[in-house]
């Protein structure tokens, strides 16, 4: 029985805004897994709500008090890690846990959740787009965005790893996707 959807897709692609719809939608049933992440605050993101933002020490600190369930280096610099403790207070609220995470963060999870897990990649129609959609989202610098897009074909080499593959060329399409898939699966 599945109990927690992995969710990856290059920077851009349009993951936190399907997320959101599927939240807004199912309120009480998906739980967010709230990683930990060396990354500046963009505006609008809330500290225990998109993630926690910690210096470096800490991130350094809760790694070695083996804290995390995985972490990756996603891009040079910054850090990102799931949370054991997130992952705890999701199962004991009973809800489905969704793992917004990077490639390889997807399938080391998926690894260790196995069938408990159902992993989905999310696919930009191409790199072009994936850059229009950056530069429209307006967060990042020349440097953070030469960076997404330069990680992007590599994650997009990951994706036959993933059980399912959504591609998001049109939003409404893709969140119908998103949600068939997710109708479709025997929940815990
Ligand atoms: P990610 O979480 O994958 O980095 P976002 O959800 O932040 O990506 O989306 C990146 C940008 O692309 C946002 O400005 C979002 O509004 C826009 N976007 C998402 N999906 C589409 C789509 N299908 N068509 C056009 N723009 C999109
Ligand atoms: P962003 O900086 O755009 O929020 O995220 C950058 C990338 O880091 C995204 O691909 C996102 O899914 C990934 N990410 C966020 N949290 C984690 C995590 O805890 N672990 C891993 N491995 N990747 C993460």
């Amino acid at each position: 029985m599945i109990n927690s959807i992995i969710v990856s897709a290059p920077s851009g692609t349009g993951k936190t805004t399907i997320l959101g719809k599927l939240f807004e939608k199912y309120p009480n049933r998906f739980s967010f897994s709230v990683s930990a992440t060396t990354r500046k605050a963009r505006e609008g993101e809330v500290h225990g709500k998109n993630y926690y933002f910690i210096s470096e020490e800490e991130f350094a600190q809760r790694l070695a008090n083996d804290e995390f369930l995985e972490y990756e280096n996603v891009y040079e610099g910054l850090s990102y890690g799931t949370l054991k403790s997130e992952v705890e207070r999701i199962s004991k609220e009973g809800k489905i846990a969704i793992f917004d995470v990077d490639v390889k963060g997807g399938v080391r999870i998926k690894q260790q959740l196995q069938d408990k897990a159902l992993a989905i990649f999310i696919m930009p129609p191409s790199i072009e787009t994936l850059r229009e959609r950056l530069v429209a989202r307006g967060t990042e610098t020349e440097d953070s965005l030469a960076k997404r897009l330069n990680r992007a074909e590599m994650e997009i080499s990951y994706k036959e790893k993933f059980d399912k593959i959504i591609i998001n060329d049109n939003l409404a399409k893709a969140v119908e996707d998103f949600d068939n898939l997710v109708n479709g699966i025997d929940f815990e």
